[in-house]
């Protein structure tokens, strides 16, 4: 089927009180094992792809790979920009074919976030095209090896009068919250502040969006996805399940170099670690229930 935009795999979440994995690619191995997955358990999934990641691929030629594929996938799978930083890159995506845009202002002064982001959102729409906002700050930035916490200060995490503000004024389709989670791995427990999630949800209905997924504990995920979360990104646990499975491999053969015989085994570690995802966020078999 083609490409869906992410409103209707997130509206469909929140009415069932599951979230949808965003998995981060940068290799076409990566785009395998979330196609693979998806179809094994009939599950609706986002493949996010951050800026630096388009330039490592090359954009005509990962938008090109991800668009055949759906063509011959049964279940719904969203194309999104992940962290765009700037309406162009925005517009330049869709053109390309994503069917949603996270424009991310969340550095700059409130006014200017929300100015820019309704730029994007009008421009988004017009095509049919989802858009993803962010309030707040999120400890770290996308491809950092280990979650930055220690810097984040209450008053950077989402406000939520503001949120109610921003999505009013915006008009985006879901909204990603900080609420202390990080980019990278954690290197103790994370402090998750879930008061000032349930707080946001009583305000603000749209679809709620955690980043810097990878590492969170179990306990935390299942319950910030009870206070309304309904999507979880996840990158960095992802590419080193593959890059364990790969270690693993050549670990137990150092002769080997074939890429025939090690990247399936990077695979089979990083499906795994997919599957787990998809069952812990409960949004496997649910593809039906996405129209
Ligand atoms: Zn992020």
């Amino acid at each position: 089927m083609p490409l869906v935009p992410m409103k209707t795999v997130l509206d469909a979440a929140q009415r069932g009180h599951y979230a949808v994995p965003a998995f981060n690619v940068c290799a076409n191995e990566h785009i395998d094992c979330v196609f693979a997955v998806s179809r094994q358990l009939q599950a609706p999934v986002i493949i996010a792809i951050h800026p630096v990641e388009i330039e490592y691929f090359g954009m005509r030629q990962i938008t090109d790979v991800i668009k055949t594929r759906a063509v011959d996938h049964a279940y719904p799978v969203v194309m999104h920009l992940d962290h765009g930083d700037s309406y162009e890159r925005a517009m330049d995506c869709i053109v390309h074919g994503f069917t949603s845009v996270m424009y991310d202002g969340s550095v700059l002064p409130f006014d200017q976030n929300v100015a820019n982001t309704r730029e994007v959102v009008r421009a988004a729409h017009a095509v049919g095209v989802s858009v993803e906002g962010e309030l707040g700050l999120v400890g770290g930035t996308e491809g950092d090896t280990y979650a930055h916490t220690e810097g984040l200060s209450d008053d950077q995490l989402t406000d939520p009068a503001m949120a109610v503000r921003y999505v009013e004024e915006t008009g985006v389709d879901s909204l990603a919250v900080a609420i202390g989670t990080a980019h990278g791995f954690y290197k103790g427990e994370p402090r998750i502040d879930v008061d000032r999630l349930a707080a946001i949800r009583k305000q603000v209905t749209i679809p709620l969006v955690l980043h810097g997924g990878s590492g969170t504990p179990t306990p935390t995920i299942k319950r910030v996805i009870e206070l309304g979360i309904c999507k979880i990104n996840i990158s960095s646990e992802f590419k080193r399940a593959y890059h364990e499975g790969l270690a693993a491999a050549m670990a137990a053969d150092p002769d080997c170099w074939d890429p025939l015989l090690l990247f399936p085994k990077g695979k089979d570690r990083a499906r795994g670690l997919l599957q787990e995802k998809f069952e812990l966020f409960g949004s496997a078999g649910k593809a039906a229930r996405t129209t």
